[in-house]
């Protein structure tokens, strides 16, 4: 320990002055009131974040459940435009962000190389209509039509739900319990895409990205997405808080715009706002066979698929293909 540490009695110390909040400061500075109420109050977990979505979605922005038992089918075609209308907020905000008005540069991006242009592999020649086009299309319509069946079952008494009131111990076992259920759903049905007739026909078409974006979250082929967006089915045949079903459906839904965004973290000047994307399936959208589920259950360390990011995995990972054994 230096002297002049050791005379200032801290171990560590901000390099930065203390600051304060500058909606007092003459004259205005927006910029500043605005970057400091994201730093101070915006920079908390994302699953928190959906879980706020998910109790503002659930009271507030789904159809109530008299229109849904007795109503033609408007109610569908709402639930498929709010859902477009959440994807743009969350995929399309992070994309200009991130990928157009580059706020924070190449600052905790993962590749240099952008977004592709004019490349044959993409519809409309371009990765990011292309992922647009495939996320809406398929990703959105499937989310809307697991919700349709949910909320129609909620409706006619064939989908029993309880509330947080009634038994809020079980609310929060679901909260604990969310990310181990979608983390093994993931691994396993992520597995079955990868053998050779589902990997060709179906997933080839998310694993075009290998350089991801915002937009390549959900951006799979309708089979894909139909057994990737499975897991919040288990609320059909378990009561929970439709709360909880929602909140599921959107992790499922949102979540990948952030963990494909292409930067692990993202930031607001020198500050975290919030994690984003995480290496450990940018590695898979690099290697392929590899890291197949993500870090909530560590399945990929228990079945040896795991990749670190380092040289000798990736010959193990080679050697492993090849049918050597690797240790
Ligand atoms: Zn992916
Ligand atoms: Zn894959």
């Amino acid at each position: 320990m230096t002297e002049e540490k050791s005379a200032s009695g801290w171990n560590y110390q901000p390099s930065e002055p203390i600051k304060y909040n500058p909606l007092f400061d003459l004259p205005p500075k927006l910029g500043s009131i605005c970057g400091w109420m994201i730093t101070r109050w915006v920079s908390v977990s994302r699953f928190v974040l959906f879980l706020i979505a998910a109790v503002i979605l659930t009271l507030h922005f789904t159809p109530s459940l008299s229109l849904i038992e007795d109503s033609n089918y408007d109610w569908i075609a709402y639930l498929f435009a709010r859902n477009t209308a959440l994807l743009f907020i969350v995929a399309g905000t992070l994309h200009l962000y991130l990928h157009v008005l580059k706020v924070q540069g190449d600052e905790y991006k993962f590749l240099k190389r952008e977004m592709a242009k004019n490349s044959k592999k993409f519809k409309f020649n371009s990765q990011v209509y292309d992922n647009v086009f495939w996320s809406v299309f398929s990703g959105v319509t499937v989310w809307t039509f697991y919700e349709a069946i949910y909320w129609n079952g909620v409706a006619n008494g064939f989908v029993e739900t309880i509330t947080f009131q009634s038994n809020p111990i079980q609310f929060f076992l679901w909260i604990f319990c969310l990310p181990l259920i979608r983390g093994t759903h993931f691994y396993f049905i992520h597995r079955l895409l990868h053998i050779p007739f589902l990997y060709k026909h179906v997933h080839s078409t998310h694993h075009r990205n290998v350089n991801t974006g915002p937009w390549s979250g959900i951006s799979m082929h309708p089979v894909e997405n139909i057994i990737y967006q499975s897991s919040p089915l288990i609320h059909l045949f378990i009561p929970t808080d439709p709360i909880i079903f929602t909140l599921h459906l959107i992790v499922v839904t949102l979540n990948p715009a952030f963990t494909h965004s292409g930067f692990e973290q993202i930031k607001s000047k020198k500050t975290k706002i919030l994690d984003s994307a995480d290496f450990h399936h940018q590695l898979h959208h690099r290697y392929f066979d590899c890291n197949y589920g993500n870090m909530d259950v560590p399945l990929d360390i228990w079945f040896g698929t795991h990749h670190d990011g380092s040289e000798k995995a990736t010959k193990q990972m080679r050697l492993r293909i090849k049918g050597v054994a690797s240790n």
